[in-house]
This record gives C-alpha cells, structure tokens and sequence, in this order.
C-alpha cells in the first residue's frame, strides 16, 4: 500500500505563484488520485509489498503510468519552497561547472519547459558519470527509470498551472524558478555527490519519499572528475 505523502507546506503557502485552488485539485484531487488508483492496482499482487521506485522500474501500462505520477508529484511538492532560497556550496559549484552560471542554466531550464511538447516533466538530473542535465520527461515518464538521480522537478502538465497561468506556461516555469527548493536539491544532491550510480536495491520504507531515491544510491563508482 502507497500512501499520499503529506505536502511539506500549507495549503496557501506558495500563493500567489500557485494558488490554494490549484493545490485544492492538483493535490486532493490529481495526485490523490495517482495514490488511489494505484493501490486498487496492486492490491492482491506482488507489488503491495514493494516499494514505489520498484513498482515504477517493474511495471507498464496503468500501474506504470500511476506509481511513476505518484512519486514525480511527491518530488514536485518537495523541489517547491515558500521563501526564495538560493543554491550554494557543492550544488552551485557544480552548476557554475556544469552550465556555466546559475543564469545560465535558468535561461536553458526555461527553455526546456517552454519547448515540452504535450504533457510532462522538466528536471534537474545528476547523471551516472556525474553530470548535472536537464531532461524532458513525457506524460508520467521519470527518470528514475533510467537511473539518473534527480534534484529538483517542474510539472508542466497543464494542471499544474492553468488555474493561475492560464496558457502562459514560460510565466509559471519564470516563478518556478523563484519557489525552487534549494535546499532540497542541494540534500539530493549531496547524498549523491562522488557517487555515479543509483543501484537497482529495493528500498525498505515504502512509506520514505527520499528512501525511493536518495538510499537506493551504491556506495561504489566513485566519480574521480
Ligand atoms: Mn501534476
């Protein structure tokens, strides 16, 4: 059994970039039902007992489609901040190696929301050699099923911002990026520094949303760059 991760802010927190409207039908009611339908989907199967990343890399079709929304909007929630925050340390050194600036990779994580085609996801991803990257991911595809680690998410379902945005999504991807939880990313990020592989271990806690990612990473593959 999966259960609906509690959000890490109050309802009218993030008013009003995202308002108590939209978390009243993107949470309650969109991610909840991600939740819902996926427990009638494994109940009476093998996969009531896994965890979520594991459901997500053994699954297809619905079951696939609900496990994989069900952990890309608990990374959602937890990418978002109330307060402007800003990077620093580790993470931001290796976005100023990365991108070139922390503009910089604004400017192209613009971009690449803008020029999603459809419905999807745009996140900040740590790949196997290292590399920070920003990838689309479509409807609810997820990185976790090519093992590349990721730091934060931005949902550019049309959900996710119509009520406030209407059709203006580079406006909500402009905002995004002011409310992106920094420190969040930067505790992704730390736990997979000088690591270059997220293993295929089960986690234990099904109940954990950083448990499915953040413990699963092997203590092998140093990146020596
Ligand atoms: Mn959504």
């Amino acid at each position: 059994m999966i259960e609906l991760q509690k959000l890490p802010f109050a309802d009218k927190a993030l008013e009003p970039f995202i308002s108590e409207e939209t978390i009243k039908y993107h949470y309650y009611k969109h991610h909840n039902a991600y939740v819902n339908k996926l427990n009638d989907l494994i109940e009476d199967t093998k996969y009531n007992e896994m965890s979520l990343s594991s459901i997500i890399r053994d699954s297809e079709g619905a079951m696939f489609n609900n496990a994989a929304q069900v952990f890309n909007h608990t990374f959602y929630w937890n990418s978002l901040s109330p307060e402007k925050l800003s990077p620093s340390g580790n993470l931001l050194k290796k976005i100023n190696n990365d991108f070139g600036s922390l503009e910089a990779l604004k400017e192209e994580f613009i971009k690449t929301g803008s020029t999603l085609f459809g419905s999807g996801w745009v996140w900040l991803v740590r790949e196997p050699k290292g590399q920070l990257k920003l990838k689309q991911t479509e409807n609810a595809h997820t990185p976790l099923s090519s093992y590349l680690v990721p730091i934060f998410v931005c949902d550019v379902w049309e959900h996710a911002y119509y009520i406030d945005f209407r059709n203006l999504r580079p406006k909500y991807l402009e905002e995004f990026w002011d409310h992106i939880n920094w420190d969040f990313a930067e505790e992704a990020f730390n736990k997979t520094n000088n690591h270059t592989f997220i293993g295929t271990e089960p986690c234990n806690d099904i109940h954990d949303p950083f448990c499915q990612v953040l413990d699963e990473i092997q203590d092998k593959d140093r990146v020596t760059s």
